[in-house]
């Protein structure tokens, strides 16, 4: 009775609509999301890629967990391996627009929450004994522009989620470690090998002391080609870097065969290239 009686007087003093649907939210803690949407933001639990994490398509006998997508096996990454939380689309990519756009303190919780939640389930992120977090930095020509990193209000809250659930209280984010030198030009349109050259040495890290010899965890909202998070992890790796692993919330890729998923990506990454 008395969680209703917070709750209700929550809600009097803190009326509040779901960021994405716009219906009244009558919970407490809901960081701005309703149930029901909250409830569509679904994990990936299909196959992947066993180093990249792309989300597979098909699942024919012979899908090992050792299995690697053709990008892989051809012009590997430089991170060890990365993985995200659900594929680019639906209410995930809404609430990813907002942590850009729109209520970023709320959505950053969110978000972070379900980083925490991907972190959980891998067996090489629960060995780290003192794992540093790394957001993938902005342009500073960007960031005065925006105001903030997305990625690195990711990063906090990842952090904060897994000191939460007493998890890893070593954990450190270390926001200013990486430096991107050049502004990026546009990824749209590009091939994976154009993208990977527009980006390649596009990284400085600031101090190469603070990551010899440390398993490094990049954090960013979206990958798509996974070219961005590669070039960072080549300039941590240049510098010392003992392992990085990559963590995003959502993947974006053409090799699924939901078009929409796939077109909608294409007009935010236009509308991002903008900004
Ligand atoms: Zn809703
Ligand atoms: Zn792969």
């Amino acid at each position: 009775m008395f969680r209703e009686l917070t709750q209700s007087l929550l809600a009097v003093v803190l009326p509040s609509n779901c960021s994405v649907c716009g219906s009244e939210i009558q919970e407490w803690g809901a960081l701005g999301i309703c149930r029901a949407c909250r409830e569509s933001v679904q994990p990936w639990e299909g196959s992947v890629c066993a180093r990249c994490g792309l989300p597979l398509a098909t699942t024919w006998p012979g899908n090992s967990p050792d299995y690697l997508c053709g990008v892989c096996r051809i012009h590997p990454f430089h991170f060890d391996w990365a993985r995200v939380y659900g594929l680019y689309g639906g209410v995930l990519r809404q609430c990813i627009l907002q942590l850009k756009f729109g209520r970023r303190e709320r959505m950053a919780q969110r978000l972070g929450l379900l980083l925490g939640w991907v972190w959980q389930r891998q067996q090489a992120l629960l060995e780290l004994e003192s794992p540093m977090i790394v957001p993938v930095p902005l342009h500073p020509s960007r960031e005065q522009v925006r105001g903030f990193n997305q990625s690195c209000l990711l990063a906090r809250a990842l952090a904060k989620s897994l000191r939460r659930a007493r998890f890893n209280p070593r954990l450190q984010v270390e926001a200013s470690l990486l430096a991107r030198v050049r502004p990026t030009t546009p990824q749209t349109g590009l091939s994976l090998a154009a993208r990977r050259e527009n980006v390649r040495g596009g990284f400085r890290v600031r101090r190469p002391e603070r990551c010899r010899g440390r398993k490094i965890v990049l954090v960013d909202d979206v990958m798509t080609t996974g070219s961005t998070l590669s070039a960072c992890a080549a300039a941590l790796k240049a510098a010392g870097a003992r392992q990085v692993f990559a963590l995003a919330v959502a993947r974006s890729t053409p090799q699924f065969p939901d078009a929409s998923v796939a077109l909608a990506a294409e007009v935010d990454a236009r509308a991002e290239d903008r900004t």
